[in-house]
């Protein structure tokens, strides 16, 4: 039987309006040409958390606000990596951000892919080495070690400093932090896949091979903002649905698809409904541009800590992190059974690819809500398999690699799920204790990694 879309009007305005329009790859070109990489501690970094609120206050929404927060800062300086024995060679090398100054000459060890049972093949050879490991995962693992996963396990092993391998050719080497907002214990470099396989060519021909690194980045404190901006509800305003994504990328890039082509969708879900909801709202909707995701999800932190008092208040929060990039715009759910026949509902009112699943992971700005037991989800594939990150990270993370109409797709997805998470009077989710949420942390696959860097911090 065909059941009835009570949104089925307001649906039809949103999607005609978001697919009639280009208004939301104006606003890619603007924060990506015009402001470039948003990096953390740079002008354009301020400059697009202007950009943002000026956005949302033209679109009509209230209570636009730059939120200022201090985060430990860091600044790229050159990196230098030779092979000093048995043989001389310059290496093309970046550091990773939060990587010390330091000048190191040490041998070269490599872990493979960087998997625990690599990393426990080291054993207690990995002391004061240079620990190399590729960013790829091992595909019988089933799931992605993530790069400070990674690191971290070298930090234990006792490594010197860590090189991370990049897995795609012809992309340079790939970029991304050590740690989050804190200075690296030890050095981490990123060389392209070229040189990575040079360096194995290398370890097997040689046996050993002695390498010296020289690295001259800067750790100081800076200040960074999140943008908040309303949509307030009519009859319960109080009560909130947060849409979110970050606006900073990494240095090296324009970070097109990783973060802006979700967070153009974010200001795209805002203006249609701004547009279309703002009588009908019962909740308010919450929009966030995060900061300093990229280096340690910052500004998702700093939120959740200054507006302590409305957390039992936020009915849900959908990450859009990188959303209107390639993958699929489904409904990832951070281990809430309850809610998914809540978005099965809406799935088939949609009428869009919007597959709904369960997987939670630590590395994106939906984990500081998650951690407070905040009903959570991101928007991504639940059913893909673990993968790299293609050109993600790199320098050729650039603006026309992101079509319109997958920016269209993530906007009007977007809007419309933010738009039945406050409209419906049913939403079986409340927040969870703190127990229970460390039941999860405990156990859940997904979050090897995370327990892996609180091993490091104790
Ligand atoms: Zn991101």
């Amino acid at each position: 039987m065909k059941q009835r879309n009570p949104y089925l009007s307001i649906d039809r305005q949103i999607v005609g309006d978001i697919y009639t329009n280009r208004e939301v790859l104006d606003n890619l070109t603007v924060l990506c040409d015009d402001f470039g990489s948003r990096f953390a501690g740079t002008p354009e970094e301020h400059k697009a958390a202007s950009f943002i609120s000026d956005t949302f206050s033209r679109y009509g929404l209230k209570n636009v606000e730059l939120e200022e927060y201090p985060y430990a800062g860091w600044t790229r300086g050159t990196a230098t990596l030779s092979i000093t024995e048995p043989i001389n060679r310059h290496l093309h090398c970046i550091s990773l951000p939060y990587c010390p100054a330091a000048d190191i000459t040490a041998e070269l060890v490599s872990v493979g892919q960087g998997s625990p049972p690599e990393y426990s093949a080291l054993a207690n050879t990995g002391d004061g080495k240079l620990v190399m490991a590729k960013s790829s995962s091992p595909i019988d693992l089933g799931r992605w070690v993530h790069r400070k996963e990674k690191y971290e396990r070298a930090v234990l092993a006792g490594a010197s400093a860590f090189i991370f391998v990049s897995e795609h050719p012809g992309v340079g080497p790939e970029t991304g932090s050590l740690q989050n907002n804190r200075p690296a214990p030890i050095p981490g470099i990123s060389v392209c896949k070229e040189d990575g396989d040079f360096l194995t060519r290398c370890l097997e021909r040689y046996g050993k091979i002695k390498m010296q690194l020289k690295t001259t980045d800067i750790n100081e404190p800076r200040k960074s903002w999140n943008v908040v901006a309303d949509l307030p509800g009519n009859e319960t305003p109080e009560e909130m649905i947060l849409v979110g994504c970050h606006y900073d990328g990494h240095d090296i890039s324009q970070g097109a698809h990783d973060p802006a082509s979700g967070m153009v969708s974010v200001i795209e879900a805002a203006r249609v409904l701004s547009t279309y909801a703002t009588d009908l709202l019962k909740r308010t909707i919450r929009f966030i541009a995060f900061g300093t995701e990229e280096i340690g999800l910052t500004g998702a932190f700093q939120y959740v800590e200054a507006h302590d008092n409305e957390l039992n208040n936020i009915r849900f929060m959908l990450n859009m992190d990188a959303a209107g990039g390639t993958s699929r715009k489904g409904i990832v759910l951070h281990k809430w059974d309850s809610l998914e026949p809540f978005f099965l509902t809406a799935q088939k009112q949609l009428h869009a690819d919007m597959p709904v699943g369960q997987k939670v992971h630590s590395y994106s700005d939906h984990f500081p809500f998650f951690l407070k037991g905040v009903p959570s989800c991101h928007m991504g594939d639940p059913t893909s398999a673990p993968s790299g990150r293609g050109f993600g990270h790199t320098a050729y993370d650039t603006l026309e690699k992101v079509a319109l109409e997958n920016l269209r797709l993530a906007s009007s997805i977007g809007a419309r799920i933010a738009l039945r998470c406050a409209n419906e009077d049913e939403f079986p989710a409340k927040r969870r204790s703190s127990n229970d949420v460390q039941k999860i942390v405990d156990t859940d696959p997904g979050l090897e990694g995370y327990r892996i860097s609180l091993k490091l911090k104790t």
